[in-house]
């Protein structure tokens, strides 16, 4: 569903993504683990384009794109919306009720009426848990239930992949293991992922693959319960038993 054909990225001379080659199949779930300054976030960045790569091939599904070539493409913003993503903060609209929220994006970019842009919002509000939330301000609710609004924002767009940077990062380990409640649960339904995270129960139990970053390279990927329990690369031990 997702390939990446030596995907590279530079600030100045700093190579921050050193050419990324990456398939992720359809339903697959991928945990990206690794140090800080790795290139997680960028990687996940250029994915989308929010980033604009400045070397390589993105392609989703049908939609392909030279980085080189892509500015102006009108495969751009079907490439984009294709593609939903949760960041570590939630930014939602703190004057707007956690249904318009959920609903105004898919208004805006899908064309979908007032009416059912909230009947598909409401469906996703119960579907993280939060239906009884929907008349509520964003300010009144806890950090996790904000992550399960933004979570609901993104898969109101109908995306056909989800990419989370650090998700419960920001969050108490309780309020954390709501969010990766739900995350799961969306894992289980079929959605393809990918996962930047450092909760490392998630990546060994819950994802399929985990690829370990460092320098913006992958230096190690695999099943995750191989790369977790038995990684191969001295640098992912190590990096392993520093987390744990
Ligand atoms: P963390 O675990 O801390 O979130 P990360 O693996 O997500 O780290 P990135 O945020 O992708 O790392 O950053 C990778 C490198 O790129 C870092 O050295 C960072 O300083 C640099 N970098 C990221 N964004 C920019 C930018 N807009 N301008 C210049 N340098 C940047
Ligand atoms: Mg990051």
């Amino acid at each position: 569903l997702i390939k990446l054909d030596k995907l590279s990225k530079h600030y100045g001379n700093h190579t921050v993504l050193d050419g990324i080659d990456l398939e992720v199949m359809p339903g697959e779930v991928l945990a990206i683990i690794g140090p800080s300054g790795s290139g997680k976030s960028t990687l996940l960045r250029c994915i989308n384009y929010l980033e604009p790569p400045d070397g390589g091939h993105v392609t989703i599904g049908d939609i392909s794109l030279n980085a080189a070539a892509a500015a102006g493409r009108s495969e751009l913003s079907t490439l984009r919306r294709s593609v939903g993503m949760v960041f570590q903060s939630f930014n939602l609209f703190p004057h707007m009720t956690v249904l318009r929220n959920v609903s105004l994006a898919q208004e805006r970019a899908l064309g979908r009426s007032r009416k059912n842009a909230d009947e598909r919002s409401m469906q996703l509000l119960s579907r993280v848990g939060l239906a009884d939330k929907a008349e509520q301000f964003p300010g009144r609710c806890s950090g996790g239930q904000q992550q399960r609004i933004a979570i609901a924002r993104a898969l109101a767009l109908d995306p056909d992949v989800m990419l989370f940077d650090e998700p419960t990062s920001a969050l108490d380990p309780e309020l954390g293991l709501e969010v990766l409640a739900v995350m799961r649960e969306l894992a289980e339904t079929g959605m393809t992922m990918i996962v930047v995270t450092h909760e490392m129960s998630f990546a060994e139990n819950v994802s399929d693959t985990v690829m370990i970053m460092a320098d913006g390279k992958i230096i190690e990927k695999g099943p995750s319960q191989d790369v977790m329990r038995n990684p191969q690369q001295e640098r992912t031990k190590r990096f392993l038993r520093a987390v744990h």
